[in-house]
């Protein structure tokens, strides 16, 4: 039994608890002490040093990103303003195959190039992947962080960027890495099969690195072999390595890329749905928007990027090879009419770069009198290989099904950044600033795809069993105080592709490890995220 009276540190009164279980909103009031939800009910003869008044609006446990990419935003900028405004406290990084570390002396360099402006800001000291969790603790942040280690990051640092299958040793080596990082607080591994080098690597070779994964009861996290024409042999390759290392999988960013492809998500679930039933534990998360966003390289084919960026700039400059690359791309665009009308510049650094910004490489093209296959290539060239492209290609029926459907959790795909400094430079995705509030307006409330209480599970308590996380995800006695405070009536997303830097709607405040760390527009920036620690 609740006490009649009692004291707190923090009372939320009078709102409508959706308490991440996925059972219906009610009546109750929250109190938060000593960093943990205190109680919960009728709390009316308590006393709190501060009090928040929530008639009218949810009081839902903090959202859970699972799958980003803020492994360096968060030490150029700990209070990730793009994403606590959404009332997300935790990120999942290191996914789709990258993470900061291992980065030994010898790779260093090479991948401050390859992320850029935002590296360039960061003191980057560490090598192994203890003193990278290190650095995050240290640098301390709004939210709270779940790492995860990088498939490719660990390729790249034994054997380089290499397509080829690994030797028996350096197979060996590989695996100490994965089980170094796991020791380190690694919740898993994740892999990112169509970018170069993870995309060099056999089924064989990334079950030998899941296996210390699956032992220790870790996630092997999955941006799959193919997203479109081969979408179902690349859920079939991840359900298999499930199996066969007894990791619990997570399929990245489920979608079905591509006009042809579309309704695919159908026959994907149902597959998903089967390997459940066979007792193995897969899922997905998924962004709610039409539009994927990635590196302008992936245009080129898989030949053309062995071996990083140098040896494919080299190919550019190489007028056989560069024939052969424009001569692919054109055989893809003739594939799929009005490519190049879905494809925008979200990122580039240099002064020709930022002019592009924004612009699809249709626009580009017609600007300046060329093809958009050279558009592609003098972008390139000029940016050194890094170049952030968004493109449409999901249709709105596929979006609304993995959203919706019950196994399915939300992640942003996106880094955690804001609309000023370094981060705030880019032409980014909106989904860095729009997941969560568009999931909770378009899917939620307009279109009523799934109930607000479905939606806020799958946010956290969902979420947070599948991380291990025991005591987070749920508003209940005891547990973390991870509290977002939101209006179900007005939460929505304001960054659209044309203006993508503005912060959500709807969201009134934000507790992080029982500290209010949002309240209204005032970020108080007192840091109370944690780099937490797999159960
Ligand atoms: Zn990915």
């Amino acid at each position: 039994m609740t006490p009649m009276q009692g004291h707190a540190e923090i009372i939320i009164r009078g709102g409508e608890v959706v308490d991440g279980t996925g059972a219906p909103p009610r009546r109750a009031d929250v109190a938060v002490s000593g960093g943990r939800i205190a109680a919960v009910g009728d709390l009316t003869g308590w006393h709190g040093d501060e009090m928040i008044a929530a008639d009218g609006l949810a009081v839902a446990p903090g959202f859970i990103d699972m799958h980003t990419h803020s492994d360096i935003s968060l030490l150029v900028n700990g209070r990730a303003e793009s994403k606590l405004r959404q009332g997300v406290t935790t990120e999942v990084i290191g996914m789709c195959g990258w993470s900061p570390a291992p980065a030994p002396d010898s790779r260093r360099e090479a991948m401050i190039q390859e992320v850029g402006a935002w590296a360039r800001e960061v003191d980057w000291t560490w090598g192994g992947f203890a003193q990278y969790v290190e650095a995050l603790r240290q640098a301390g942040s709004s939210v709270n962080v779940v790492p995860v280690v990088g498939h490719g990051t660990i390729r790249a640092a034994v054997m380089g960027e290499e397509g080829r299958a690994p030797s028996a040793e350096e197979l060996a080596s590989m695996r100490r890495e994965v089980e170094r990082a796991l020791e380190a607080g690694a919740f898993g591994m994740s892999t990112g099969l169509v970018y170069a080098p993870g995309m060099w690597a056999e089924t064989e070779e990334i079950i030998a690195l899941a296996e210390p994964v699956g032992k220790r009861g870790g996630i092997y996290f999955s941006h799959i072999r193919s997203e479109s024409d081969r979408l179902m042999e690349a859920i079939e390759e991840a359900i298999r390595i499930g199996r066969e290392t007894g990791s619990s999988v997570q399929i990245a960013h489920l979608k079905a890329e591509g006009r042809r492809n579309w309704g695919k998500t159908e026959q994907a679930l149902e597959r998903i749905e089967r390997a459940r039933a066979e007792g193995l534990e897969v899922s997905y998360d998924c962004y709610p928007y039409p539009a994927w966003n990635t590196g302008l390289g992936q245009m080129l084919p898989a030949w053309a990027r062995e071996g990083g960026a140098e040896q494919m700039l080299e190919r550019l400059r190489d007028e056989e090879a560069r024939d052969r690359i424009i001569s692919f791309m054109r055989r893809e665009a003739s594939q799929d009419p009005g490519r190049w009308e879905r494809r925008l510049i979200s990122w580039a650094e240099s002064e020709y770069g930022r002019t592009t910004q924004g612009l699809t490489i249709a626009q580009i093209a017609e600007r300046e009198g060329r093809e958009p296959e050279e558009v592609v290539i003098r972008l390139l060239t000029a940016e050194r290989g890094r170049v952030g492209l968004v493109g449409f290609g999901m249709c709105e029926e596929d979006i609304a099904r993995v959203v919706s459907h019950p196994v399915g959790m939300i992640g942003s795909d996106a880094a955690s950044i804001a609309p000023y400094g370094v981060l705030g430079e880019a032409h980014p995705h909106p989904r860095a600033y729009g997941t969560f509030a568009r999931v909770l307006a378009k899917y939620v409330r307009e279109e009523r795809a799934l109930s607000l209480e479905a939606a806020v599970h799958k946010m956290t308590g969902r979420a947070a069993a599948k991380l291990g996380l025991a005591d987070r995800g749920r508003i209940a006695e005891g547990l973390a105080a991870d509290i977002c405070v939101f209006d179900p009536a007005t939460v929505a997303d304001r960054a659209t592709f044309e203006e993508p830097q503005q912060y959500a709607d709807g969201v009134a405040c934000v507790i992080v490890n029982g500290v209010i760390e949002l309240a209204g527009e005032e970020h108080r920036d007192r840091r109370p995220g944690k780099v937490l620690t797999p159960g």
